[in-house]
């Protein structure tokens, strides 16, 4: 399994680094005679949005517990071989995009430690707030990423015989910031969320069996039910066909993170009690009435900026259609490439269509706008194809503030709109005009209660305390 860490060519390391990261995807299954393995591989392939570049699954078949994990998309790092050597009716598994730590073998999930005859495996999606500090706590710990290091508080709090329930409840008094996790021993399965809940998770039935998942999209192609959601600072412990949910926190408030509305979370799963297409469809309707456009056409970035503006074209009357393609087999390749694209390499991904662009005034709508690398260089691509006019529209706020809680945004010195107005932001991008969807009109589109999400990179309130230095990289133990 072991292998040495991939390294990127300059060039390529690039391309993928100009693309911010994802959050990562949880799935824990718990379905007595069921081939928990091969469920899990399904849950992940359905969360494959949530992290790209690492896999992997943990089973117990009640007297062992087996790990398989390697850099790569789910598809490549399982197959029938591999998940026949993985057998048990109870899994956790992971898919991974760094937010800390590096890019290599070690650090992908699920992370797994040995105690005794018994051992815990750990998934995480988020980011803990005080790693330094739990780090000086422990002393070295194998590994770089604060998912390492919750693992081993939970396994010096299960001493004795004290259960992983009992151990998670006392080791979670220990953790800050943002984390969801799916954490399994020998025969059982348990999931929480920190009380703000910045992370979602899903809880579902199969069968005489449970479900936990960071969407409901991964319910879904296994065919069970969704329940609800596990609610922020809700601990759900499953043992044998039981369920026994547990609050091990004085005081929980829903803060879940605005961005899985706008970016992160597939379309068609659920949150907050609203399907993310339709709210999303609600964004582009907002945005249509707020920042209206003298144009022919209303054209998607696709795949993100689709569902807004679906919304925007309806709310305008100016008709939709769609001017870019997107190569679907676009994922991580470790293919350079050549000299002569290197300033066009957003083109690997997306092209244009003269036809319908030509002499058209076009409003390009997206969700979002991060570092603009990407955005610059589609506006060109538009224009190249023939456009008259640029009218970007985002359906969300200028994105101005770091994330501390599971998404690799780079620090402030990468944010485009970090240090700059909206009218300077649209000289860099080279467009006629730009507007972004403002906060209130965002959260409304939602449909959910505005106090119930973490708006902070998009407006600078963090609700929790951070560490005294604003530097998110030096939250990395390395
Ligand atoms: P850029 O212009 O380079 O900031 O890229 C903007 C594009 O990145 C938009 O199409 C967004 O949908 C997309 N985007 C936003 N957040 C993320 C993220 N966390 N990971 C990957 N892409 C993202």
């Amino acid at each position: 399994m072991a292998r040495p860490p991939v390294t990127l060519g300059p060039a390529l390391a690039n391309l993928l680094s100009e693309r911010p990261g994802e959050a990562c995807g949880v799935f824990g299954i718990l379905l007595p005679g069921a081939d928990a393995a091969r469920l899990t591989y399904f849950g992940l392939f359905a969360l494959q949005h949530r992290g790209q570049e690492s896999a992997g699954i943990a089973v117990s078949d009640g007297e062992t517990i087996t790990v398989y994990k390697d850099l790569g998309l789910v598809a490549q790092v399982f197959d029938e071989r591999t998940l026949a050597g993985l057998s048990g009716d109870l899994a956790i598994g992971h898919t991974r995009y760094s937010t800390t730590g590096s890019s290599v073998w070690a650090n992908s999930q699920p992370v797994y430690r040995q105690l005794g005859r018994n051992g815990i495996a750990l998934a995480h999606n988020g980011n803990l707030t005080n790693t330094s500090q739990l780090g000086d706590e422990l002393g070295p710990v194998a590994g770089t990423t604060d998912s390492e290091l919750m693992t081993e508080v939970i396994a010096s709090e299960m001493q004795g015989d004290v259960g992983l329930a009992d151990a998670m409840e006392r080791a979670l008094a220990r953790f800050e910031g943002a984390y969801t996790l799916a954490v399994m021993d020998r025969t059982t399965l348990v999931g929480v969320r920190d009380p703000l809940g910045f992370r979602p998770l899903c809880l579902g039935r199969l069968g005489d069996g449970w479900v936990v998942a960071s969407e409901t999209a991964a319910l879904d192609i296994i065919g069970a039910k969704f329940v609800r959601e596990v609610e922020p600072g809700e601990m759900v412990v499953f043992d044998g066909v039981e369920l026994t949910s547990r609050r091990p926190f004085a005081e929980a408030r829903p803060r879940l993170c605005l961005f899985e509305f706008v970016y992160f979370a597939r379309p068609d799963s659920v949150l907050h009690a609203q399907t993310v297409h339709a709210a999303r469809r609600r964004m582009g309707e907002a945005l249509a009435a707020q920042a209206p456009a003298e144009a022919d056409i209303v054209v998607p970035v696709p795949e993100s900026g689709i569902p807004a503006a679906q919304g925007y074209a309806a709310a305008s009357g100016v008709p939709y259609r769609d001017g870019l393609v997107k190569n679907r087999y676009v994922g991580r390749t470790f293919i350079e490439p050549a000299q002569s694209m290197r300033d066009r390499d957003v083109q690997m991904k997306l092209n244009a269509m003269r036809g319908e662009l030509e002499g058209r005034r076009v409003v390009l709508v997206d969700d979002s706008i991060v570092r603009g690398s990407t955005t610059r260089q589609l506006v060109q691509i538009v224009r190249d194809a023939g456009a008259h006019e640029v009218h970007l529209r985002i359906s969300s706020p200028p994105y101005r503030w770091p994330c501390f809680y599971g998404m690799d945004t780079g620090d402030r010195s990468t944010l485009l709109a970090a240090d700059r107005d909206v009218s300077d932001i649209a000289a860099y991008l080279a467009v006629d005009s730009l507007a972004y969807l403002d906060l209130e009109r965002l959260i409304a589109a939602t449909g959910a209660p505005a106090d119930s999400f973490c708006t902070a990179c998009l407006s600078g309130d963090y609700p929790t305390p951070l560490p005294v230095t604003t530097d998110k990289y030096q939250l990395e133990r390395s």
